[in-house]
């Protein structure tokens, strides 16, 4: 099953529930691990079931980031908060990398996170 990680930072969290709640059905069918208050507002929000990390400035990033390496993620979608310094800025640019490191797939937009979505809807394979 797509198994696909949803982050968002706190003044991002409006933006991810409205994707989630847009994106609902095709959710349903995805593996949905999140960090754990953006996963608790998506649970609270939905009627998604999210697997739920800690809490991002507490490791959940880092959690995720180990799945990655596992190659347990086909895809995430982290609405970063590009105007607000985060305490956890170091574990947060490790996932960034450990995801370019693995060719995880990673939206940081709403828009790419449509993009996201519906590639992983449509399970492109890309070859280069
Ligand atoms: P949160 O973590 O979902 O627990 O708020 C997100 C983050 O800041 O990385």
């Amino acid at each position: 099953m797509t198994r696909v990680a949803l982050i968002a930072h706190d003044e991002k969290k409006p933006d991810i529930i409205d994707l989630a709640r847009e994106y609902e059905t095709l959710l349903e069918t995805f593996d949905v691990v999140g960090t754990g208050t953006t996963g608790k507002r998506i649970t609270e929000a939905t009627n998604l079931t999210v697997e739920r990390k800690e809490s991002g400035p507490v490791g959940g990033d880092t959690q995720i980031g180990a799945e990655v390496v596992d190659g347990r993620i086909d895809g995430i979608v982290f609405l970063r908060d590009p105007q607000t310094a985060q305490p956890h800025e170091p574990d947060i640019s490790a996932l960034l990398r450990i995801c370019d490191v693995h060719d995880v797939p990673l939206a940081t937009t709403e828009t790419g996170a449509v993009y996201l979505l519906n590639g992983l809807a449509e399970d492109v394979e890309f070859e280069l």
